[in-house]
């Protein structure tokens, strides 16, 4: 096995509250409510060939997650844009994996957090694949996944929250220790879901099927799929999926800017194929990425 480089011990650079500091002086105090009470957002962006793919609408979701949890940035979005480039750029890597995240500081301790200031930081590593290319090739298995996304008025669901992820580690060492790759989460309602840091779809007679976001997030390769699927003229319908179903699907795929479109070879006691338009969506999807950004139209 790989030895494990912990990530507070790496050369670099990364950006933190306003400029580069080198990557082992990016630390926070013990009493970073934070830490303490979740009250945090973050991205995950991808470069590719130099560029970070839908960087502006990372940034706008990362202003977007962080306003949902009552937290006022004050970094712009083009801010957060150019904070990513020049991180990107400082690491000297042109594929890599970008994290902007904003928390609240130390200013007080407790439930209440009206006074604290939001710190945000950038910081850009190499991570070529989420899945391994073996999984890739035959596909994810996933196991079904005992905690249930919860109802939008239960939790702020719609935001990429540091807390929210807390049921998918316990979802995903679940299904690791069962001998799977990654598990499938239902919700509250016992619908299907997402996956821990993925969305889902199915493919049923040639059309795509994937559920309703409405207590989960929308993901931008998500949305870039359904785009990319419609353009190929494939049918693309968003709707209620039960578990039951799942059985009749001729394939299966996750999408993510980590997990890109990956297949799924097995949910629970199901097998699936890697069929022909995961394959199609996937390269579709890889070519997409490498190309160079739209120029924006000079003014004369
Ligand atoms: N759901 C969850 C829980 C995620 O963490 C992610 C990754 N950000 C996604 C879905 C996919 O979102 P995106 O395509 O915007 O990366």
């Amino acid at each position: 096995m790989a030895t494990l480089i912990p990530y507070d011990d790496r050369d670099g650079q990364i950006w933190m509250d306003g400029k580069l500091i080198p990557w082992r002086d990016a630390k926070i105090h013990l009493l970073t409510h934070g830490l303490h009470y979740g009250s945090g957002v973050f991205e995950g962006c991808r470069a590719y060939s130099g560029h970070i793919f839908k960087l502006n609408e990372h940034s706008q979701r990362l202003i977007e997650s962080a306003k949902i949890l009552d937290m006022k940035m004050t970094w712009t979005v083009e801010q957060i844009d150019q904070a990513c480039i020049d991180t990107l750029k400082a690491s000297g890597l042109k594929d890599a994996y970008v994290r902007p995240v904003a928390w609240r500081g130390s200013e007080q301790m407790g439930v209440t957090a009206q006074k604290s200031k939001i710190h945000f930081a950038v910081a850009v590593w190499e991570w070529p694949n989420y899945f391994t290319p073996e999984m890739r090739e035959n596909g994810l298995h996933l196991q079904t996944s005992r905690w249930q996304r919860p109802p939008a008025a239960c939790a702020p669901v719609h935001s990429k929250a540091f807390g929210l992820y807390m049921i998918c580690t316990l979802s995903k060492h679940a299904a690791e220790n069962a001998g799977f790759h990654d598990a499938l989460m239902l919700d509250y309602r016992g619908q299907v879901a997402e996956a821990t840091g993925a969305n889902f779809f199915m493919v049923k007679g040639g059309e795509l099927h994937t559920p309703i976001p409405d207590c989960f997030l929308n993901g931008i390769t998500r949305r870039t799929i359904i785009d990319l699927a419609k353009s190929k003229g494939i049918k693309v319908t968003e709707r209620v999926i039960m578990p039951a179903e799942l059985g009749q699907a001729d394939e299966c795929f996750l999408t993510g800017t980590a997990a890109e479109v990956t297949a799924i070879g097995k949910i629970d006691n199901h097998t699936y194929k890697v069929g022909p338009v995961t394959r199609m969506l996937r390269d579709e999807y890889e070519k997409l990425v490498r190309q160079p950004p739209q120029k924006s139209k000079s003014v004369a």
